[in-house]
């Protein structure tokens, strides 16, 4: 049992592992929910997950951690309440809790794409071709502890990314706390940048990048099987991974 608060919301929860046959899905207030792309229900800072009116903020790190195991069936997650914990602002504590469960993965087979698929949209783009699967995050920020910064890797190199935190910009804090989002950020589990650098320190010096790809491999575990291609994502979020899946879905 993995439990603490959640990041946007501030109130608890506790989640459960159950193995049971069958592909991977939630489970709360006696409602199923697939974890797959049919299941989004919203992107606020976060990917949600829901069913019913069910709904399970903050899937994507547990998603990730899912992903980077080859998890992709033979396991009922329940959650008893809105939002999965934050924790240390990373996918630490799901990766282990997961590697300690005794699942041998099937790996179903991947999709194999017929054509390339793009999706663009403001300073957003991302794209996948056929190709051996590679995945490649870019990150240009205009914040001088940040600017510039891409990681690639295969899905072997997912589990280097578990340890990466999520990440915030103090001057935003007070908008989002209004938004109703990011009521429990503290140092302990997201890292602040202030308009000079990080507030804390950093596990590693590209830490936002590698984020921001434990973020996208969490989304893309949606897509239920793994994806053959080389993918490659500049300037992304929730809401753009989603929009881009749902695209690919339709190519193919
Ligand atoms: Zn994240």
């Amino acid at each position: 049992m993995i439990s603490g608060y959640g990041i946007h919301s501030g109130s608890r929860s506790k989640v459960f592992f159950h193995l049971e046959d069958g592909p991977i899905r939630f489970y709360k207030n006696n409602t199923y929910i697939p974890a797959n792309l049919d299941s989004v229900v919203a992107t606020p800072r976060c990917t949600v997950l829901g069913k019913n009116n069910q709904n399970i903020a903050m899937v994507e790190h547990l998603l990730a951690s899912l992903h980077a195991h080859n998890y992709w069936s033979g396991l009922v997650i329940e959650v008893i309440g809105d939002e999965l914990p934050i924790l240390d602002g990373s996918a630490k504590a799901w990766f282990e809790a997961l590697g300690d469960i005794n699942l041998k993965p099937k790996i179903p087979q991947a999709i194999i794409l017929k054509q390339g698929v793009e999706y663009n949209h403001l300073n957003t783009a991302i794209k996948a071709i056929p190709a051996k699967h590679s995945l490649q995050v870019n990150v240009d920020y205009d914040h001088p502890a940040i600017g510039q910064q891409s990681w690639r890797g295969s899905h072997l190199d997912y589990k280097e990314l578990q340890t990466a935190r999520t990440f915030g910009f103090l001057k935003e804090a007070e908008a989002l706390k209004k938004a109703g989002l990011a009521r429990r950020a503290e140092l302990e589990n997201v890292i602040i940048f202030d308009d000079v650098g990080a507030m804390q320190k950093l596990r590693f010096k590209n830490e936002i990048v590698r984020h921001k790809a434990l973020d996208a491999t969490g989304d893309f575990f949606l897509l239920a099987r793994p994806l053959e291609a080389k993918i490659t994502i500049s300037r992304g979020s929730h809401e753009s991974h989603i929009a881009f899946l749902r695209l690919l879905r339709q190519s193919l």
